[in-house]
């Protein structure tokens, strides 16, 4: 992706106040951003390879300096994607278990919610909602496990085919 922004501030690079600036994203709002600026002759631009930093020439939206750093970044990325799904993945299997065992062979079980944070509950990971059918409560679930606050820091936990709660 390709925007144009007006440059407020001259920068050390030799850009003056005004002067039109073309960023290249390559992932909106996280990771790097490359600077190539406007005035090259014939869309040719220098760029600096957002994977190793090489200055380079080339059109002005190439990214990389060669193939194999275009290689590279996409693998580096894919291996940050993979750490993060891990991780939330991760703290929702914890939650779930926390829930597993508190509610033990129960179908329901009501807990104080200190027994929850003493057992390292993540209140901000789940995974979906769902509304009982006769009372219309809203649980918070964590895979086929699930929750909902009742008052008086109490929680009551529920499996998912359990009775109607
Ligand atoms: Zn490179």
């Amino acid at each position: 992706m390709i925007k144009f922004y007006r440059c407020f501030y001259p920068d050390k690079d030799g850009v003056g106040k005004n002067q039109k600036v073309q960023y290249t994203f390559v992932y909106e709002n996280i990771c790097e951003s490359k600077r190539l600026y406007t005035d090259n002759i014939k869309g040719m631009a220098t760029g600096k390879c957002i994977y190793c930093g090489k200055k380079f020439e080339g059109r002005a939206d190439k990214k990389y300096c060669s193939d194999a750093c275009r290689t590279s970044y996409s693998n580096d990325l894919k291996t940050r994607e993979n750490e993060e799904i891990r991780s939330i993945r991760l703290s929702l299997r914890k939650n779930r278990n926390i829930l597993k065992k508190l509610i033990g062979k129960k179908q329901d079980q009501i807990i104080p919610k200190e027994t929850l944070e003493h057992n390292g509950f993540l209140f901000d990971y789940h995974t979906h909602f769902f509304t009982s059918e006769l009372q219309k409560n809203v649980f918070t679930f964590c895979y086929d496990y699930g929750y909902r606050e009742i008052g008086n820091k109490k929680f009551k936990i529920i499996r998912r085919w359990g009775a109607d709660h």
